[in-house]
């Protein structure tokens, strides 16, 4: 892949469907910091998100997939403490040339976006929409750190309980 256009900023894509006939792939890191929206949403403005997008054609229709992996810490809303998320999220954008019609949203199949694909298509901005849409509406952690009384000794535990009785059986 040749970058002609120096000037650009990385995330931008200079001829979307060039980049997609191509089979191009643009790959590296964003810093959260770089993401105001994103930012917002999160406890710590410290991360980065791992960004892959490559170009590809489906029965002549242009694609970008996008994936992207991230650590962000965001406020767990039973306990209000800091929470890390581990986010993978894979997106499909069909690139639609400007003047044409975007298809139907309520026709569409839920397994890609139509995005309009004009020239230097930003991708940061399209990262950024991602991330937002991958974060859950209310996180919570699975078990909230808060103290648990410890109510029984591991020798009375369920598993030391099965383990005496498979000593038991061997013993037989
Ligand atoms: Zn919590």
């Amino acid at each position: 892949m040749s970058q002609e256009h120096a000037v650009l900023p990385a995330w931008v894509i200079a001829d979307p469907f060039e980049f997609a006939r191509r089979g191009s792939i643009l790959s590296g890191t964003v810093e959260f910091e770089s993401m105001p929206r994103f930012m917002g949403e999160l406890a710590s403005p410290q991360g980065q998100v791992q960004a892959e997008v490559r170009g590809s054609v489906v029965d002549g229709e242009c694609y970008l997939e996008i994936s992207l992996e991230a650590e962000p810490t965001v406020v767990c809303q039973r306990c209000l403490k800091p929470q890390q998320l581990n986010l993978a999220l894979d997106a499909r954008l069909l690139l639609v040339a400007p003047g044409q019609p975007m298809p139907d949203d309520e026709l569409e199949d839920d397994s890609f976006d139509p995005v309009l694909a004009d020239r230097n298509l930003d991708m940061l901005a399209i990262i950024e929409d991602e991330l937002l849409l991958g974060l859950p509406i209310s996180p919570r952690h699975d078990v909230c750190d808060t103290p648990q009384p410890r109510e029984r000794d591991d020798s009375e535990s369920p598993f030391a309980a099965l383990a005496n009785l498979r000593g038991a059986g061997k013993k037989r």
